[in-house]
């Protein structure tokens, strides 16, 4: 059987300012509050899993363990048809510089890949997320959720974060970086995985 939440403080196992505000955003009608792995000065442990679910337990559990309190972890990325789910779990790392993460550079680098490919257009893609709320006893439930759309270069939009401005959803024609942040949020990779948490909670 599902194990519910029913705590008023959520820890988030971020410290990811992105992805905590959209969290945020979707636990804002639940009257949960937030509280976030920067608000408890964790550590961030390394991701050595090769998948999605495996990185998102090594976060949740990380967190639970250090605090006592349930955590809620995320583990996304993009991934690319042409290039076999590339950068997948890597896709943090692909924007790693030695000096910090360049979101651009990353960016380029998937365009740069395409490219040597010779990919054909529509480049398809999808954003995957997976929550992970594990609690200190070591229990955890694991909830998948994708939004799929379309690679576009050059890069357009100021508005969200990481591969935002390359990503053009399904059924759209701007990218998740020029659209308004609630409306990305609603329909993104991280509310699809939400539903599901909302929808086993109320099972
Ligand atoms: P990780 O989950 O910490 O391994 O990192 C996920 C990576 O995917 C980060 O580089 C994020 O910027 C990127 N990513 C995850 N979700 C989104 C999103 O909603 N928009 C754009 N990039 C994202």
């Amino acid at each position: 059987m599902t194990r519910k939440f029913d705590g008023k403080t959520l820890l988030v196992a971020t410290h990811n300012k992105g992805k905590l505000e959209e969290i945020a955003l979707l636990l804002r009608d639940f009257g949960i509050e937030v509280t976030s792995a920067t608000d408890h000065d964790l550590p961030e442990p390394e991701e050595t899993g090769t998948t999605f679910v495996e990185n998102a337990r090594i976060k949740a559990h990380a967190a639970a363990q250090a605090t006592g309190l349930p955590a809620l972890s995320d583990d996304s990325g993009l991934e690319v048809s042409a290039l076999d789910g590339a950068p997948g779990v890597y896709t943090a790392d692909w924007a790693e510089t030695g000096n910090g993460r360049d979101f651009e550079l990353a960016m380029k680098k998937v365009y740069d890949a395409l490219l040597e490919n010779g990919a054909a257009k529509p480049w398809n893609a999808r954003f995957c997320c997976t929550f992970v709320l594990a609690w200190p006893d070591g229990h955890d439930e694991v909830f998948p959720g994708y939004a799929n759309g379309t690679l576009t270069w050059p890069t357009r939009g100021t508005q969200g974060h990481g591969y935002d401005p390359m990503f053009v959803p399904l059924g759209h024609d701007i990218t998740f970086g020029e659209m308004d942040r609630w409306k990305k949020t609603r329909m993104s990779h991280r509310a699809d995985a939400f539903k599901k948490l909302v929808k086993a909670f109320g099972d």
